[in-house]
């Protein structure tokens, strides 16, 4: 008996030793995968908001990638998440959360949850996202990571997102992950005074414009191209 209890305690030992160390590894090889990341990919790129490069640092960008492919989720590049849909290169995701100068008091929508990455990254500053995914099976599956990750201040519905969460609008901050080829109306009227939109716009499966909009205080509205860039389309849910 004593000695069985102590062969337990032993085995129970070694599983600990060996499941342990190896698991914190992985861990400390993302981290290290993380900062290279953001030094090499984003900041040699010129962003430059503290918040962003903290949030980018932050968030394991490996759990928003299907499992076989964790181990190229720190790469410069976008990568398939299913439903042929992809989940943005990590500099796009930055520059976009640069764009739109997210502050703690912030409530943001985003178009286009996909793996739930960009609302991550966001949630991390704001006080709250509201994210649309037109894929019912995509907005479940970044529902439950993101709740796993403890994000309390993010909402995930599925549906199209063309139309805004009127319910919950407006927003300090509207991030389109989805390309259009014009920016929908009812988005801009969902946008407050003061508020921030990026966006890329332009033809399906060509190159778009990423474009930034501000609303004045009046309600008047600019933009400005920032740079081209290639998303998936924005579709509309047909009913
Ligand atoms: N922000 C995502 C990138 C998603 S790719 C991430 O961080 O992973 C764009 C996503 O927009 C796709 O998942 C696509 O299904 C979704 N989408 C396309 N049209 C949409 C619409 N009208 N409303 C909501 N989501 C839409």
């Amino acid at each position: 008996m004593w000695v069985r209890s102590l062969y337990v305690v032993r085995m129970g030992l070694i599983s600990f030793l060996f499941a342990h160390p190896s698991q914190a590894a992985d861990e400390e090889t993302y981290r290290q995968a993380r900062a290279a990341m953001v030094s090499q990919q984003i900041e040699a790129r010129g962003v430059r908001d503290a918040a962003v490069l903290r949030a980018m640092r932050k968030v394991p960008r490996h759990l928003y990638v299907p499992q076989d492919s964790r181990d190229v989720a720190y790469r410069d590049t976008p990568l398939p998440i299913g439903r042929g849909q992809t989940i943005s290169q990590p500099y796009i995701v930055a520059l976009m959360t640069e764009l739109v100068r997210p502050t703690p008091s912030d409530r943001s929508l985003e178009v286009g949850t996909g793996s739930g990455y960009q609302a991550a990254v966001l949630a991390e500053i704001v006080e709250h996202v509201y994210t649309i995914e037109l894929e019912e099976e995509l907005a479940a599956s970044a529902g439950r990571v993101l709740a796993q990750q403890g994000y309390d201040n993010v909402t995930v519905r599925a549906g199209d997102g063309y139309v805004g969460w009127s319910e919950v609008a407006p927003f300090d901050i509207i991030v389109v992950t989805a390309a259009p080829d014009h920016i929908p109306q009812p988005l801009i009227d969902q946008l407050k005074p003061g508020g921030r939109m990026v966006v890329p716009v332009g033809p399906v499966f060509a190159t778009q414009q990423l474009r930034l909009l501000e609303k004045d205080a009046s309600g008047k509205l600019s933009s400005q191209d920032v740079t081209p860039v290639r998303f998936v389309p924005l579709r509309r849910k047909e009913n």
